[in-house]
């Protein structure tokens, strides 16, 4: 019998199975003296939708960008999949992934921001196809031919020759989500996708992402987009002043949140 057929791996794989992708242990993070997160704690399995709610300033695009390995932390945890990316701890590091390792990892973690940040000289397909071809070298005709398929995904087909200024802001962030999959991201973050958009763009870049979601992709969004949130999240988290305040399904965030801060927030955005 080989190895991987014994009982105890096979009882190990399980557990894999259902070990979350994301797990945030105690994050902390502060810039100078403004301590911005205040150990944040977070599960993600793999195919989960979180929606991640929280007023301006509460730490929510800083927690992404942890995630991401955009910002170093300064306490706590962050694994990713199998990998620790950050562990350090009263300004000393503990473990930490080497560069390489670390760069081999982004590219795994998709990421949809509040501005689009496409090249403007590139046509959306040149768009889409650059980091496949740029970064995992793939062969440029696969690559061509991969960007085609993923904007067709993302009901933009017959723009692929259009550059950025041709298109809407929708088209636009349909484009950068796009280009998010190009990567063959096992994770998604989006920080606000819809909030620069004109109103009635808004639903078809969320049309994308509840596809997405139907899909299995695994899914981080902060998003001011109750609707959305109720649709489509299997778990809502609030977030205030660096903590998380409360979590939960949908339901019981959005029609029955426990707490003060969680409640004046969604009349405010309500
Ligand atoms: P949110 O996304 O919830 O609006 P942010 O994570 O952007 O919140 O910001 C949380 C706090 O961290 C804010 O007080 C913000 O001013 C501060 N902050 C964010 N990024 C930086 C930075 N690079 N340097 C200094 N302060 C920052
Ligand atoms: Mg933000």
């Amino acid at each position: 019998m080989s190895k991987q057929q014994t009982p105890w791996t096979q009882a190990t794989r399980t557990i894999d199975g259902d070990a979350p992708l994301v797990r945030l242990e105690s994050i902390r993070k502060h810039f100078g003296q403004n301590e911005v997160l205040k150990g944040i704690d977070l599960e993600v399995h793999r195919g989960e939708v979180v929606v991640l709610l929280g007023p301006s300033g509460s730490g929510k695009s800083t927690l992404l960008r942890c995630i991401n390995h955009l910002e170093t932390i300064d306490g706590g945890r962050v694994v990713v999949g199998a990998e620790i990316i950050g562990y350090q701890q009263r300004g000393t590091v503990l473990h930490e992934l080497a560069p390489a390792k670390i760069a081999e990892q982004r590219k795994s973690i998709g990421m949809v921001f509040q501005r689009f940040n496409l090249f403007p000289h590139m046509t959306a397909l040149e768009n889409v196809m650059e980091a496949p071809i740029g970064v995992r070298r793939m062969a440029r005709s696969a690559g061509k031919a991969r960007a085609v398929e993923l904007l067709e995904r993302v009901g933009l087909g017959d723009r692929a020759g259009h550059y950025p200024a041709q298109l809407s802001g929708g088209q636009q962030q349909r484009v950068a989500i796009a280009r998010s999959l190009a990567m063959d991201p096992e994770l998604l973050l989006f920080d606000e996708p819809t909030s620069a958009l004109d109103p009635e763009l808004v639903g078809d870049v969320l049309d994308v992402m509840r596809d997405l979601a139907a899909a299995g992709m695994t899914m981080i969004v902060v998003t001011h987009e109750i609707g959305f949130a109720r649709q489509v999240a299997d778990r809502v988290v609030f977030m205030d002043g660096g903590v998380v305040v409360e979590s939960g399904p949908p339901a019981q965030i959005l029609d029955a949140p426990e707490h003060e801060r969680t409640k004046a927030f969604l009349r405010s955005v309500l």
